[in-house]
């Protein structure tokens, strides 16, 4: 039973229990659905909004609900186009969010946690600690308002989706999966989940279960470096969830969804930078079919990591591609504005 007082976010609600509500309140359980579809896609903001109800139905909504919207408080655009958002949370916590324009794709960059507990030596939300997890509606609405800007400020739609912004994804597995079944549903974005990629750091045993589950969506995994002393020393979570375990389970996801896996690989001077880290690499690349993505290094620091020439990473390029493996190198984007990969750090 919902009483009115305590004011509830109506998000948080299931289908079946707005359902119950409105038959509680004497009306209608199809209710339910034109209310579902205004917050899912519609992405209403308010209860006027909802102009199909009778204006009864709306004031007693309010009586019992709120909708926590996200607010993009503050907008920055880097000379190159890319849109970085501080989002306030209802709670007052802030993450960023990041519009990517190309010549064919749009795509939003967004955050699942707000900072981040894996502490990477080479990322700025690792400085920031982990805060809590994002709520589904959360997620969702930072898609929202990178589609709204893409349609006002490039007359384009939203194309892909990347969760590469603040924390990991797949230690906020649920709400991540609940956010994106609401993007892609047709009662929702109805967007495609082969546009959409979920970037971890390579939790093995969440990547089986993401097999298990038979996800849809793509996976890239940030492996900067095959060899576990090197990644142990850059990525603490490897010491608890070494490369042979990674291994392991990508082969037992590529098993179930025989989908590519895409490795995310910044080389750095002095720390992965030699031909034996590019065929310890390349070894790890044959464990089932992939791709990599040469990502340059967004410098955070005093110069602890520096981007290895162009030669080491044509040197990488080289290896790859003479064995079949294709590999791009990723230009940053938005770097002007501290919106490239790893540096979105909450700096306003
Ligand atoms: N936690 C997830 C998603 C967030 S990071 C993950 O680890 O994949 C998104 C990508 O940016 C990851 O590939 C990450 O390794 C990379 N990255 C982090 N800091 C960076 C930096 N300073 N320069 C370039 N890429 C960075």
């Amino acid at each position: 039973m919902i009483e009115a007082g305590a004011k509830r976010d109506i998000r948080k609600l299931k289908l079946e229990e707005l359902k119950e509500f409105f038959v509680a309140q004497g009306d209608k359980a199809f209710r339910a659905q034109q209310v579902y579809d205004w917050l899912w896609i519609k992405s209403a903001k308010t209860f006027e909004q909802m102009t199909n109800l009778s204006l009864e139905t709306r004031e007693m909504l309010k009586e019992y609900f709120v909708i926590n919207h996200i607010k993009v408080d503050k907008m920055q655009r880097s000379a190159d186009g890319t849109i970085k958002n501080a989002v306030t949370l209802f709670d007052g916590m802030v993450v960023e969010s990041v519009l990517i324009p190309t010549e064919k794709r749009i795509t939003a960059c967004v955050s699942s946690q707000v900072g981040c507990s894996l502490a990477c030596k080479f990322c700025a939300t690792a400085r920031l600690k982990r805060q809590r997890n994002l709520s589904p509606d959360e997620i969702y609405d930072q898609v929202v308002a990178i589609k709204e800007q893409a349609e006002l400020f490039y007359g384009r739609p939203l194309t892909n989706i990347v969760f590469m912004g603040m924390g990991e994804p797949l230690l906020n597995y649920a709400n991540v999966t609940s956010a994106i079944e609401k993007i892609t549903n047709q009662k929702g974005l109805g967007m495609a989940s082969r546009r959409i990629t979920v970037s971890t750091v390579g939790v093995a045993k969440m990547i089986m279960k993401m097999a298990d589950d038979g996800v849809k969506f793509n996976l890239a995994v940030s492996l900067h470096a095959a060899i576990d002393k090197t990644r142990s020393s850059i990525m603490p979570i490897n010491d608890t969830n070494s490369l042979t375990e990674l291994g392991e389970a990508l082969k037992y996801w590529y098993q179930k969804t025989k989908s590519k896996v895409t490795y995310e690989y910044v080389v750095w001077k002095n720390i992965n930078d030699s031909e034996e880290h590019a065929q310890a690499l390349l070894r790890f690349c044959k464990l089932v079919p992939s791709k990599v993505n040469l990502i340059e290094y967004n410098p955070i620091d005093e110069g602890e990591f520096q981007q290895a020439s162009d030669e080491t990473l044509s040197m990488y390029m080289n290896l790859l591609e003479r064995n079949g493996i294709t590999c791009r190198i990723r230009k940053s984007r938005g770097k002007d504005i501290d919106a490239a990969c790893g540096q979105l750090a909450n700096k306003g």
